[in-house]
C-alpha cells in the first residue's frame, strides 16, 4: 500500500510538471511509463486501494485558468501503450477475440501535443488543447499563427479534426542557439518546447516559435459518409489539412511489425521527433464494436520506441578548449549503449548547466541522445548520490596553456592567441567538410603536422607543399596521397566567400550566418569596412553576431591573416548558389540501414543529397544502393533478395572521395 501511495503521488507530481508546467524534472518518460504500469498492476490486484486521484482515472493534466475553456463534443483520449512484440500481438489477439479480422493503419507517433481544430462553414473557429480529455484550453490565438493550419478549408463544411502540434528538430536547435547567445535557459526537447509555446497568452511568442502540425483524426467520420480511417485521412487532406505521408495500411500484425522496424530506422533522419508508432484498426464500424476505456480507445494503441535515456556513472569531468577558445566541461562516462551506439562522452554545456543540475563526479547520471544531437547529461539520479562528492567547479585557467580564463556571457574563454589547443582546433575547423572541405587533412593528421611544425597557422596550410619531401618520410604518406592532399588544398582556394567566413572561426558565425553575410557583402573587403549598425540591419543578424564580426576584423592579427590568404591565392568573393555537378550519386536512390561505424545517418544522408542522390526509407526495385552498417534489419535481407548493390561505410567513403 505504501508503494502504491508513493507511486500515485510521484506520478501526479510528474503529471503536473509535464502537462501544466511543460517542464518534466522528476521523471524521464521511460520512468514515467514504468511507474504507471506498476500502478495499473497494483490496482488490478487491490481494487480496494484505488484512490480517487489515481492517474489511471484521468487523462492529461489540469487546465490552466488563464485560458477560456472548451468542452470537447467527443472526449479527446490518450492511447494504450505497448512496448514490445508480445504486447503488440496481445493487442491484435484482443481485437480478434471480438470476432474482428482487422486491417490496420500504422502512423508515426508525433511527439508534440494534441490539438482539436473546429471549423464552421469552412472557417477556423476554435483551436483547443486536450486538457483533461473532456475540457481543454482555448488556444485559437496561437493555433492561428501556425502556417499549416488552414484558416479556410477547400469546402464550406463544419467539421472538427484533431492532430499534433509539434516543433521540428531544426527549429528547436535554432531557438536554442539564439537562447544560448542571449543567456536564456535552453528548451529541453521538441515536445516541451511545443507545449510551452502553445500554452502562452501572447500569440507573438507562439508565432516566433515556428510550430507545425500534422492532422490524424476525424472524430465524426459517419457525418461525412466515411467508412475507414485511411479514407478519413484522405478526406482531411483534400480539405486542405496537412496529413503525415508516413502512414501505411497493412493487412496483418506482421506487417505492423515491419512498419515499426522501418520507422525505427528512419526515425533519426526525420526532421521532427517521433516517440513511436500508432496502430489503428482501419474499419470504422469496428471502432464502434470495440469501444473505449476511460482513458483510451480499444481500437488503437501506441507502440513506444525503447527509451533513449539511459543511466550510467559520471567518471570524470574533462575540460576542452574549442577553436574560439571556449572552455567546455565534458562528461567522461562509464560506457553505455544509447540508440545503438556506445557512448562514453557527453556534453555538459557550461558552468551554469552543471551548477543548475548540480552535476558532480561520481554521480549516476541520465544520458539522453536525440537524433544526431551530441549526447548530453540530462540529470542526476539524486537517490544514488553519496554526499562526499564535491560540487562542480569551473577552472580559472586554460587546461592547455594555463593562462587565465575570461568569462563572457555565461561561458569561459582562453584568450591566449598562442594556446596550442586553440590553434589545432581552428586548423581542424578550417579544413573540415562544412568549411573549406580539404580532403586528407583530418583531425589526427592536423595534430601530427602541428606537432611536427609543418602547420602552425591557417596560411601554413597553403604552404604545405614546401614540406613535400618531409611528408614522404611519414608513415602512410605516399606520392599519391601527398598529391591528393595538395590538390585538395589547391582546390579549396576557389571556395566561395561563405565557406571562408565560416572557416576562419569568427565567434557566433555558423554555416548559415556566414552565407547570409557573404551574400550581402559579396566580398571580404566590403565586410571588413562595414559597421555594426549595417550588419545588424541584415535579416537574421543580431547584435551579438554583429559585435563579434566587428571585433574579429578590428584585430590586426586577423587582418594580417586575411591579407596573407589573399596573397596565397584564396578567393575572397561570394560566388552565388552552388551548382550541383553530376556525380555517381546524381539521381540515384540510396537506402541506409543499421548503424554506420563512424558517421550518423543524418551525416550520410546529407552527403548523399549534397552529391545529388536521394535517400529513401525502404528498399524496392528502384533502389540503386543500400548502405549497410551494423545491426541491419529487414532492409538488408530485402536488398540481398532483390540483388541490389550493398556498400559498407568504407565503400561509401571511397565513393564520396
Ligand atoms: P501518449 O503520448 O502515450 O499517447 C497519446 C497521444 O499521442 C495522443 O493524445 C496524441 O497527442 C499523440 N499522437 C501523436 N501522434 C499520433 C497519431 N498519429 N495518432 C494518434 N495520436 C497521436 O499519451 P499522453 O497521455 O499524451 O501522454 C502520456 C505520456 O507522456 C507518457 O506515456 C509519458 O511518456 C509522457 N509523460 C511523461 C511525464 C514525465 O514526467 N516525464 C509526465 C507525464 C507524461
Amino acid at each position: 500500500m505504501d508503494r502504491y501511495n508513493e507511486l500515485v503521488e510521484l506520478i501526479n507530481k510528474a503529471n503536473y510538471e509535464y502537462y501544466v508546467l511543460d517542464n518534466p524534472e522528476t521523471l524521464t518518460d521511460q520512468e514515467y511509463d514504468n511507474y504507471i504500469r506498476e500502478i495499473y498492476v497494483i490496482e488490478d490486484e487491490h481494487p480496494e486501494w484505488v484512490r480517487d486521484d489515481s492517474p489511471t482515472k484521468k487523462i492529461g493534466g489540469e487546465i490552466l485558468d488563464k485560458f477560456e475553456k472548451v468542452t470537447h463534443k467527443i472526449p479527446m483520449m490518450s492511447l494504450a501503450d505497448v512496448f514490445n512484440e508480445d504486447e503488440i500481438r496481445e493487442f491484435d489477439a484482443r481485437i480478434k477475440k471480438e470476432g474482428i479480422n482487422p486491417e490496420y493503419v500504422c502512423e508515426l507517433k508525433i511527439d508534440g501535443l494534441s490539438v482539436s481544430l473546429r471549423y464552421e462553414d469552412g472557417k477556423l473557429v476554435t483551436g483547443a488543447t486536450r486538457g483533461d480529455g473532456v475540457v481543454g484550453e482555448d488556444i485559437t490565438h496561437n493555433v492561428k499563427t501556425i502556417k499549416q493550419v488552414p484558416l479556410k478549408l477547400s469546402s464550406d463544411i463544419s467539421i472538427e479534426v484533431r492532430g499534433e502540434i509539434y516543433m521540428s528538430k531544426a527549429t528547436l536547435e535554432r531557438l536554442n542557439k539564439e537562447r544560448e547567445l542571449n543567456g536564456e535557459p535552453l528548451l529541453k526537447n521538441c515536445r516541451n518546447a511545443a507545449a510551452g509555446s502553445v500554452r502562452q497568452l501572447d500569440s507573438s511568442v507562439a508565432a516566433k516559435r515556428g510550430l507545425e502540425v500534422w492532422i490524424y483524426h476525424l472524430p465524426d467520420p459517419e457525418d461525412y459518409g466515411i467508412d475507414t480511417h485511411l479514407d478519413s485521412l484522405k478526406f482531411m487532406e483534400d480539405l486542405g489539412f496537412r496529413v503525415n505521408p508516413n502512414n501505411r495500411k497493412v493487412k496483418n500484425i506482421d506487417e505492423v511489425l515491419d512498419f515499426i522496424e522501418e520507422m525505427g530506422e528512419k526515425r533519426e533522419s526525420l526532421p521532427y521527433d517521433i516517440d513511436g508508432v500508432v496502430i489503428k484498426v482501419d474499419n470504422l464500424d469496428d471502432h464502434e464494436k470495440l469501444g473505449n476505456t476511460i482513458r483510451y480507445p480499444k481500437w488503437a494503441c501506441a507502440y513506444k520506441f525503447p527509451a533513449q535515456v539511459v543511466q550510467t556513472k559520471l567518471k570524470d569531468i574533462k575540460f576542452t578548449v574549442g577553436r574560439t577558445g571556449q572552455v567546455t566541461p565534458n562528461a567522461i562516462l562509464e560506457p553505455v549503449m544509447v540508440m545503438g551506439s556506445l557512448i562514453s562522452k557527453a556534453t555538459l554545456h557550461n558552468e551554469e548547466y552543471c551548477l543548475t543540475k548540480d552535476i558532480r563526479i561520481g554521480d549516476t547520471v541520465r544520458i539522453i541522445k536525440a537524433g544526431d544531437v551530441i549526447p548530453r547529461v540530462e540529470s542526476v539520479v539524486m537517490e544514488n548520490r553519496n554526499d562526499t562528492q564535491p560540487r562542480f567547479v569551473m577552472p580559472d585557467t586554460c587546461p592547455m596553456c594555463g593562462s587565465t580564463l575570461i568569462k563572457k556571457d555565461s561561458n569561459y574563454y582562453c584568450v591566449n592567441d598562442n594556446c596550442d589547443k586553440k590553434d589545432i582546433e581552428s586548423l581542424i575547423h578550417f579544413a573540415s567538410r562544412d568549411t573549406m572541405n580539404i580532403e586528407g587533412l583530418g583531425d589526427a593528421i592536423i595534430e601530427d603536422f602541428y606537432n611536427l611544425g609543418y602547420l602552425k597557422t591557417i596560411p601554413d596550410i597553403y604552404k604545405l607543399y614546401n614540406y613535400t619531401e618531409d611528408l614522404k618520410l611519414l608513415e602512410g604518406f605516399g606520392n599519391k596521397s601527398i598529391n591528393n592532399l595538395l590538390d585538395s588544398i589547391e582546390a579549396s582556394k576557389a571556395n566561395s566567400l561563405e565557406k571562408l567566413l565560416f572557416a576562419i572561426g569568427i565567434r557566433h558565425i555558423g554555416k548559415k550566418t556566414a552565407k547570409i553575410i557573404a551574400k550581402h557583402y559579396k566580398n571580404i573587403d566590403s565586410l571588413i569596412n562595414t559597421d555594426e549598425e549595417t550588419l545588424t540591419n541584415i535579416r537574421d543578424v543580431g547584435d551579438i553576431i554583429a559585435k563579434s564580426v566587428i571585433e574579429y576584423f578590428n584585430n590586426s592579427k586577423n587582418i594580417e591573416m586575411i591579407n596573407e590568404l589573399k596573397k596565397l591565392g584564396l578567393n575572397m568573393e561570394y560566388l552565388g548558389e552552388e551548382e550541383r555537378t553530376d556525380t555517381f550519386f546524381s539521381g540515384k536512390t540510396f537506402v541506409l540501414t543499421g548503424t554506420l561505424p563512424t558517421m550518423s545517418r543524418d551525416e550520410a544522408k546529407a552527403i548523399i543529397e549534397s552529391l545529388g542522390g536521394n535517400v529513401s526509407g525502404s528498399v524496392s526495385k528502384k533502389t540503386d544502393v543500400v548502405i549497410a552498417g551494423e545491426a541491419t534489419g529487414s532492409k538488408y535481407t530485402k536488398a540481398i533478395e532483390l540483388g541490389i548493390t550493398i556498400w559498407d561505410e568504407e565503400k561509401f567513403k571511397e565513393m564520396i572521395g
